[in-house]
């Protein structure tokens, strides 16, 4: 690719996340469903099946850790009550607008283990002023990830068993057969309000049991057939 050589500031370096199979995924915007399980949206004080909701991470969000090692995530700042939320990544790889639920399956290129760390304290402080949640979600290093899994390589993430431990005790622990909006349903939804493009990503809700982490902790998630992911808070 020819780098423009005009730029007036440095331009910021492609966000890159390495596949299993080999090469490497370009992140384009991260997505994220709100409240996708049952369980978990009556522990956040909500009830029932609402249509699904969104909010967006910046790609560089990202922290890549890779399969097998464990990721450093520095504590951000301003919060003191920040939350894990283990959730399945689906990654888009054909692009579409107004997609349907019957035709969905076949533009995700794969799947990930992903964390959407959130600063809960911020997220419900604009929650109770009806601001953006944007502090609370968005911030820098907020999106811990493991590698992309080619879908014909990982298992049948429609009913995979979610989990996220905590020092050793388990926190969460799902299936993702549970999410409300399965990922079929979710492109449909999304799609109908943004244009999907090669390298988006998916983060399709966290399960019950989330909770608050500090310095030194360290949060184990997996996701059967898709891969595990370990970050110590620093
Ligand atoms: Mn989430």
């Amino acid at each position: 690719m020819t780098q423009p050589t005009d730029l007036v500031v440095s331009a910021p370096a492609p966000v890159l996340i390495p596949v299993t199979s080999g090469g490497r995924w370009p992140v384009r915007r991260i997505y994220c469903v709100g409240r996708n399980y049952e369980e978990h949206a009556k522990e956040m004080g909500f009830t029932g099946r609402e249509p699904p909701f969104f909010f967006m991470k910046p790609a560089d969000a990202v922290l890549y850790v890779p399969e097998g090692s464990v990721g450093e995530m520095p504590y951000p700042p301003g919060t003191s009550n920040l939350h894990y939320e283990i959730e399945l990544v689906a990654a888009i790889g054909t692009g579409g607008s107004n997609i349907k639920a019957a035709d969905a399956m076949k533009h995700v290129w794969g799947y990930a283990v992903g964390l959407d760390m959130t600063r809960r304290d911020l997220q419900n402080e604009a929650k109770k002023q009806g601001r953006p949640w944007e502090i609370g979600k968005g911030f820098d290093a907020s999106a811990p990830i493991g590698p992309i899994v080619p879908a014909a390589k990982a298992g049948n993430p429609s009913d995979a068993t979610i989990s996220l431990a905590v020092n050793g005790s388990v926190k969460q622990t799902s299936t993702t057969a549970k999410l409300i909006w399965n990922i079929a349903e979710t492109i449909e939804h999304l799609s109908s309000y943004w244009r999907l493009e090669p390298g988006d990503l998916i983060f399709t809700g966290t399960p019950e049991g989330v909770g608050a982490v500090v310095k030194g902790d360290l949060m184990e998630g997996a996701v059967s057939g898709v891969g595990q992911l370990k970050v110590r808070m620093i």
